[in-house]
């Protein structure tokens, strides 16, 4: 039978009446067997996520404040969604063993944890769900990282007896026992690490829009959503800044060539986003898939006579950054010149060390940090297809009267990246999406 996994993020279930809703999506298809659910999210713009405040208790135990007043706020938002929904649900020995973990300062990322774990006990309970939990199934390794193998197998092993259940996203277990959480965002990861291990034939990923869009809403108006994106189209994008998903929520289900479809619990009719492992399909219209960019970039330039003729030059100045805990971003170099694009706040307190660095291991004839860039990524299979896509890039930028401070083009031939002003970024991305969007 066909098994989909669906994680709802926090903005679908901040309150009873998305619960509803959500519960409404489930009900509407028996495929959709697990459910992974994030913390409830806000309810308005000035809301405050409950993870947030389970982050604010953890701060103020650990500094020998009280913690009722914080802690009552999140007891609260829980209890507004059991009355709200109707439930006959006593769950305050659950709140109380969490307050007095807190008060006996367990663990920062416990404390945070707590936010998804009261969420789904709550969530499977209105479902009729079974509760599976993370802590059982999610493990890490000594060094923070996931151990995935071993989770798979327990995950699979466990997921096998129930028919239907309801896992918390964003934490797992450390060899010692103790609670450790992803990054923010990371309950996507758990939905595609649960997708991985039943096998699923859809991950759906329900957030409160309708899948990625082509370009940054705040900067383009109204931009078109996207249809399809493949794997690494999609890193591309979120690498760049696009976020709509958690980046490192593609892997488990990569392996595995499961399509994660985005989806908008507010709009359940919209098709949302499809991400593949080859976009074959892509918009012949558009030809590209996406633009996104970040501000923040620095470029380190080195300029020597007879670079060219040096063996080993470039091994030295990266070995520089290596020594810094500098990674590079982009690598464009000339005969005799070579430049490092790296991200601004790498270079935080260690400028004129990595710059005295720099001068001891390649002699140059000059070295250069200038700061203010911005990259650009326009992404795409397509491009690989159509003659003159970067032509068609380099021209609405410099028809717009901007000037383009560095190139690059993956061998891949998905992206193009170009460099500009930070001041000049806003008006380089329009310049972009007017020339492949008509
Ligand atoms: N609740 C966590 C956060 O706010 C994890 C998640 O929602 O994915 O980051």
């Amino acid at each position: 039978m066909n098994v989909k996994v669906v994680k709802f993020g926090g903005s679908s279930l901040a309150d009873a009446e998305h619960f509803a809703q959500v519960a409404s999506i489930i009900k509407a298809d028996p495929a959709r067997r697990f459910v992974v659910a994030s913390a409830p999210g806000k309810r308005s713009k000035d809301d405050i996520k409950v993870t947030d405040l389970f982050y604010e208790c953890y701060e103020a135990s650990r500094t020998h404040q009280n913690i009722d007043e914080i802690y009552s706020k999140i007891v609260d938002r829980y209890n507004a969604i059991i009355e709200g929904l109707g439930l006959d649900f006593d769950i305050s020995g659950e709140f109380e063993y969490v307050k007095s973990a807190l008060q006996h300062r367990s663990g920062r990322d416990f404390a945070a944890s707590r936010g998804e774990y009261l969420n789904s006990l709550i969530l499977a309970k209105y479902l009729k769900y079974d509760f599976v939990d993370a802590e059982n199934v999610i493990f890490f390794k000594e060094n923070g990282t996931l151990d995935a193998e071993k989770t798979n197998e327990a995950m699979r092993k466990e997921l096998l007896q129930h028919k239907n259940a309801v896992i918390p996203g964003f934490y797992g277990v450390m060899p010692n026992g103790t609670i450790k959480t992803f990054s923010r965002g990371g309950s996507d990861i758990t939905g595609s690490i649960v997708s991985r291990a039943v096998d699923a034939d859809i991950y759906e990923n329900w957030t409160d829009v309708s899948g990625c869009l082509m370009a940054d809403p705040r900067i383009i108006d109204d931009p078109r959503p996207i249809k399809r994106v493949s794997y690494r189209e999609l890193r591309e994008l979120s690498y760049m800044g696009a976020s709509v998903l958690h980046e490192d929520a593609i892997f488990p289900v990569k392996m595995a060539n499961i399509p994660i479809n985005i989806r908008n619990t507010n709009r359940p009719e919209d098709a949302g986003t499809m991400i593949v492992a080859e976009n074959k399909e892509f918009d012949t219209d558009t030809v590209i898939t996406g633009i996104a960019g970040r501000k923040g970039f620095s470029v380190i330039t080195i300029e020597n006579d007879m670079m060219n003729s040096e063996i080993g030059y470039g091994r030295r100045v990266l070995e520089v950054l290596e020594n810094n805990e500098i990674s590079f971003e982009h690598l464009p170099s000339g005969i005799d010149n070579m430049s490092v694009v790296v991200e601004s706040k790498a270079l935080d307190g260690r400028r004129d060390k990595v710059l005295a660095a720099l001068n001891r291991a390649v002699h140059a004839d000059s070295v250069t940090i200038e700061d203010g860039l911005a990259l650009i990524a326009t992404v795409g299979h397509g491009m690989v297809k159509y003659k003159g896509t970067a032509a068609r890039v380099f021209n609405a930028i410099s028809n717009a009267g901007i000037n383009i401070r560095m190139i690059d083009q993956g061998s891949s031939e998905i992206s193009i990246i170009v460099g500009v002003e930070e001041h000049d970024f806003d008006a380089a991305l329009k310049a972009i999406y007017g020339e492949f969007v008509k």
